[in-house]
């Protein structure tokens, strides 16, 4: 039987990516929906045939102990309520996906990873690209310094268009503004391409020209991530700018992704020409390969200790744009995951 997955939080992903990508899955499929408007349940119910056991709401989620039908949750909420969703989750015995940024705090992410531990379920990251072709290729060209070692990196996702969720702009719900929400990819994308975790980093942020809209949060930043061979990954992210862009050059050679952190539609090239592979759909990957985990107890490669990483950069990346000084990760990074 295909495992059963949960979606908490009817939002825009999951209506517009997950749900989908649940019908394109073979190892899993769309079992459970929990969602605080019993409008969107009724509609959820119906479009994807789910029955009534096995709709929740937020005050009924921990029921879901009890449901042999679901087997894994997935937390789809705004960042400062993963924390408590996946513990819940854990606690009801269920494995655990979560989205990204995977929380709002080291001391969260620490929590969830433990909760998870103690309960004995699998606990991913919802990092889909690792299951994209066109960032696999980057990990590949850079990790087996295919061209020889990385030295500069250029990561850059701004997203102009439909970020403006009120949630997002709420410093206590999304934990920050563009930094954590898609500067994330670019974290991402320039560990991913080095194959290391970088011991420093620098940041500063962009001037605000739209004071109401970003009193909370940020509204761009530009920062640095600084390997220990002395590569330098130059990242920017924005609410208020377009651009997805990951890069990295060598002496010999360079390669490149734009768009790089797309749903889909991905474009590169290398010095040697355009890069051309399958079309997939990242979501349906993603969560198959999660499945396989469960169903064949193998460790997952987005683990949630990649997502704990990645939060703790985050928060030495303000740390770094509120000083103005570098900043160190010898001291911020329990946990250095494998990129
Ligand atoms: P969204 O605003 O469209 O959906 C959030 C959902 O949470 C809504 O259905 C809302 O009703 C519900 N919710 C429950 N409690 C809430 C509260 N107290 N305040 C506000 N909303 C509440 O957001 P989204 O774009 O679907 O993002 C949800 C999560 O998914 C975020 O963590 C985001 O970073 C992540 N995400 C990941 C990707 C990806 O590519 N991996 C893409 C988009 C979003």
């Amino acid at each position: 039987r295909k495992l059963g997955i949960a979606l908490v939080g009817l939002g825009k992903y999951s209506e517009g990516q997950l749900a989908p990508a649940l019908e394109e899955t073979n190892l899993c499929k769309l079992a459970g929906i929990v969602t605080g408007s019993p409008e969107k349940a009724e509609k959820w119910k119906k479009k994807y045939d789910i029955p009534a056991k096995n709709a929740y709401n937020y005050q009924t989620f921990d029921q879901i102990a009890d449901n042999p039908d679901i087997d894994i949750i997935y937390v789809v909420l705004p960042n400062s309520l993963h924390a408590e969703y996946v513990i819940r989750a854990a606690k009801a015995g269920k494995h655990v996906i979560c989205e990204k940024p995977l929380a709002t705090s080291a001391a969260d992410a620490q929590k969830m990873i433990d909760a998870c531990k103690k309960a004995g379920v699998k606990f991913s990251v919802g990092y889909r690209l690792h299951f994209e072709p066109y960032n696999r290729e980057i990990m590949r060209l850079g990790q087996q310094k295919v061209y020889g070692p990385v030295k500069k990196i250029y990561a850059q996702n701004g997203q102009k268009e439909g970020y403006d969720t009120p949630w997002r702009l709420d410093k206590k719900l999304a934990g920050g503004g563009p930094l954590p929400d898609v500067g994330v990819y670019c974290i991402q994308g320039a560990i991913y391409t080095k194959g290391e975790v970088p011991i420093a980093v620098s940041a500063k942020y962009h001037p605000k020209t739209d004071l109401k809209k970003f009193k909370e949060v940020e509204e761009g930043m530009d920062f640095q991530l600084h390997f220990a061979d002395g590569a330098i990954a130059e990242c920017r992210t924005s609410y208020n700018d377009e651009y997805n862009l990951l890069r990295g050059e060598t002496d010999q050679g360079w390669f490149e992704l734009s768009p790089a952190y797309a749903y889909e539609g991905q474009k590169g090239q290398t010095k040697e020409g355009k890069l051309d592979f399958e079309k997939v759909n990242q979501q349906a990957r993603q969560m198959d390969a999660f499945a396989d985990c469960v169903l064949n107890n193998k460790e997952t490669t987005v683990p949630g200790e990649m997502g704990l990483r990645d939060v703790q950069l985050l928060e030495a990346i303000y740390r770094a744009a509120d000083t103005g000084q570098k900043v160190s990760t010898k001291d911020v990074i329990q946990n250095a995951f494998d990129p």
